[in-house]
């Protein structure tokens, strides 16, 4: 009996000894194959700055460097000839630069309106000529609404768009687009508080505040009245928070730095946000 005991345990160490080796070749075959492999090596390395390089490699968007006290307002669907001119002006009395992520059609139809968000240091962007779902169409098609709505933008203002928003965050076939291109980037969000529904201001401004965080890009449409209403109240608790408004473009700049830099170098110097406000 004794012996048959002694066998069993050496049977039962064997086995977990092989159980260990699977689990083993089973880790290094889940890393291999895991997002992360590929990516390029980031000085500083940290959790942040992984995913800023992650984003920057793939040159999809979802939000800014968390480490600046910064935020992207977006307002996309436009321009629109009675909602646009309100918002410019608001966005000009706060002294506030935003993106605009324009319909190629609208552009056609409004281009002043166009070439005044530029005038008033706006950032210009790309959000298709028809407003398709491009989840539903072809990839040619896809590779037409993003050409159509940046040639709309040229023609309108003289500038080049890099910048993509997919209608409807169908992000699939427009990121298909954009590992083809050579430049493009696709543009997401960090915070929708659906505006677009139309809810009464104190629902709004809820939703707005609610998840604010740096490196936060907001998704906010031009024809929502309830939306220029609400907005000099967020941009100035913001600002007494800490917090500064700018451009894709610039988060977009800044992540590109960040990759680049340590991340214990990029945070030198940076004025933190006051959070715990009200
Ligand atoms: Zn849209």
């Amino acid at each position: 009996m004794g012996l048959g005991r002694g066998m069993k345990r050496a049977a039962v160490a064997i086995w977990v000894l092989n159980a260990l080796m699977v689990l083993g070749v089973l880790g290094l075959w889940w890393r291999a194959l895991s997002p992360a492999a590929g990516r390029p090596v980031v000085a500083g390395d940290s959790t942040r700055t992984e995913e800023i390089a992650r984003q920057v490699t793939l040159r999809k968007m979802y939000a800014g460097n968390p480490s600046r006290p910064w935020i992207a307002l977006t307002f996309d669907d436009g321009p629109h000839p009675y909602y646009t001119p309100t918002l410019l002006k608001t966005l000009r009395q706060l002294q506030v630069r935003a993106t605009f992520f324009v319909v190629g059609k609208n552009v056609d139809r409004y281009p002043e309106l166009v070439r005044q968000m530029v005038r008033d240091g706006h950032q210009v962007e790309n959000h298709t000529y028809h407003h398709l779902r491009l989840s539903q169409v072809p990839l040619g098609t896809v590779r037409e609404e993003i050409e159509a709505g940046a040639d709309a933008i040229r023609r309108s203002t003289g500038r080049v768009s890099r910048f993509v928003r997919p209608p409807g965050g169908m992000i699939d076939q427009s990121a298909r687009w954009v590992a083809q291109s050579e430049s493009d980037v696709v543009v997401m969000w960090t915070q929708d508080p659906a505006d677009y529904e139309r809810p009464d201001e104190q629902t709004l401004r809820r939703r707005l505040f609610e998840s604010v965080r740096p490196g936060s890009i907001i998704l906010l449409h031009e024809k929502v009245p309830v939306t220029v209403k609400v907005l000099p109240e967020f941009v100035r608790e913001m600002r007494r928070r800490g917090y500064e408004f700018v451009t894709i473009e610039q988060m977009w700049q800044d992540m590109q730095r960040a990759v680049i830099q340590p991340a214990s170098r990029q945070a030198d110097g940076l004025p933190s946000p006051r959070f715990g406000g009200s």
